[in-house]
């Protein structure tokens, strides 16, 4: 998609006079490639409308960064289309919320409901999984397997098959254990809909929960408006979270399921994993969806706070992709200086959201500096190494030595070397933008 849409803008941008004819063509290409990438048809087509009143013909004559124009108000309008205008309800950490997940079968919502409460039992909520799917066998040791691996309080039954009953015991006996966070998990069946639609109320009815979310696969495609809406038409959904991100899906039918819910989504779901579950967050998919890459605000912030002179060679050195120790220790000296370097690192997925959490700065600061300590204790050949094979256990143990730290230590620091070296490679390919284009990205 990102290929089809920046080849349209191209396109035009090439033409010698941009009238209404050459708009047009560009923004019949781009209506292809949205509809290729699962966008529902109606929603492109008033996307496109609202971009032709937005987009001002004259402007664009009169010689201003065409291609910057339309690609802004592509996606300034794709990023409305994602916000539904007021946020979902949003539970809060030691007052008892119940979250109630609701989704076709194989929709993810299992696995969901585990994710969603073990990012809020890292934050140090106090969670706990109740399994009222009693249609599917097996669906309560699902539940019961994924709720012991991250030590999650959980309630089931292999008797009882009213989903009620269960859903309502459940909550009820987590609210007395004073847990902030109570998830139901429920059923979802592909057959017997109406069935489904009516034991989603009542468990609502039941249980009452402060929020609904709905859980959609990404690869369902274009039947992501329909489904979406049937679910919100039975309950109360408040919010989404799109899972099977990781796979070939496209992310149009994220916009769908938020035009048919009005809803805002939340997390989205990377793999099966636990941990494999990110905050929402509209610009950078939006800038995913548009083949912009991930990075528009990393960009913006490199624009705001890293002096012009210095932008092109970090920009440069980031579009390689190649991250060595050497790089590394001097993103640490920026990140301990929090330089304006700093803060653009601060920015990147991963980089010091890990490195350096909020409220743990001092903590951070002393394994930084210990990192470079040991790194002092590197030859020229290993800082600037790209071989990841170099790093053997006679050099391991001769930087320990030469550090005075213990091998252990080396060894930690190497694995956040790797750690952040996929993040960096994660970068690669980043179109460096010439000069005073800067912000055409
Ligand atoms: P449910 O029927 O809605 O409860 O769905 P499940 O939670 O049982 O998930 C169905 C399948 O999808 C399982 O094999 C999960 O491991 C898988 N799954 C769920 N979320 C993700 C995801 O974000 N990425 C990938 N790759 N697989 C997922
Ligand atoms: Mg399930």
């Amino acid at each position: 998609l990102g290929g089809s849409i920046s080849r349209a803008i191209q396109q035009m941008s090439n033409a010698t006079i941009i009238d209404e004819k050459a708009l047009n063509e560009c923004l019949n290409e781009i209506t292809r490639a949205l509809l290729q990438s699962d966008v529902q048809f109606k929603l492109v087509r008033d996307m496109q409308a609202n971009i032709k009143k937005i987009v001002n013909l004259d402007d664009l004559a009169a010689g201003h960064n065409k291609r910057r124009i339309i690609q802004q108000a592509i996606f300034n309008e794709l990023c409305k289309m994602l916000d539904p205008g007021k946020p979902s309800f949003i539970p809060k950490k030691g007052k008892t919320s119940v979250v109630m997940f609701v989704g076709l079968q194989g929709s993810g919502k299992t696995t969901t409901c585990t994710k969603y409460a073990y990012y809020h039992q890292k934050k140090g909520w106090k969670p706990a999984l109740v399994c009222a799917d009693t249609f599917r066998a097996g669906a309560f040791d699902q539940l019961k397997q994924n709720a012991t691996k991250a030590k999650i309080p959980f309630y089931g039954s292999y008797m009882e098959s009213d989903p009620v009953k269960i859903a309502e015991e459940g909550v009820e006996r987590f609210k007395k254990e004073n847990c902030d966070l109570i998830i139901v998990d429920t059923s979802g069946r592909h057959k017997q809909e109406a069935a489904l639609f009516e034991e989603m109320r009542q468990v609502a009815e039941a249980t009452k929960p402060d929020l609904v979310i709905f859980v959609m696969d990404s690869s369902i495609g274009q039947a992501a408006f329909d489904q979406a809406q049937a679910f919100k038409q039975s309950v109360a959904v408040g919010a989404v979270i799109v899972t099977k991100m990781d796979g070939h899906a496209k992310g149009g039918g994220a916009l769908s399921a938020v035009a048919a819910t009005k809803s805002p989504v939340i997390f989205i779901g990377t793999g099966e994993h636990m941990d494999e579950f990110e905050v929402f967050d509209v610009k950078p998919f939006v800038s995913r969806l548009l083949g912009m890459g991930d990075l528009s605000g990393f960009m913006d912030k490199i624009q705001e706070v890293v002096p012009m002179d210095q932008q092109p060679e970090l920009l440069q050195m980031l579009s390689e992709g190649t991250f060595t120790l050497r790089i590394m220790y001097e993103q640490f000296q920026n990140l301990l200086k929090m330089g304006p370097i700093g803060q653009v690192f601060s920015m990147l997925p991963g980089f010091s959201s890990e490195l350096m959490p909020k409220g743990r700065e001092k903590e951070s600061q002393a394994k930084i500096k210990r990192y470079m300590t040991m790194m002092d204790s590197m030859t020229n050949e290993e800082l600037d190494s790209t071989n990841p094979k170099l790093m053997n256990e006679s050099r391991m143990m001769r930087i320990a030595r030469g550090s005075g730290r213990p091998l252990r230590d080396v060894i930690e620091m190497l694995d956040e070397y790797k750690r952040l070296a996929k993040v960096w490679s994660k970068m690669k390919g980043l179109k460096i933008p010439k000069k005073g284009e800067m912000s055409a990205l």
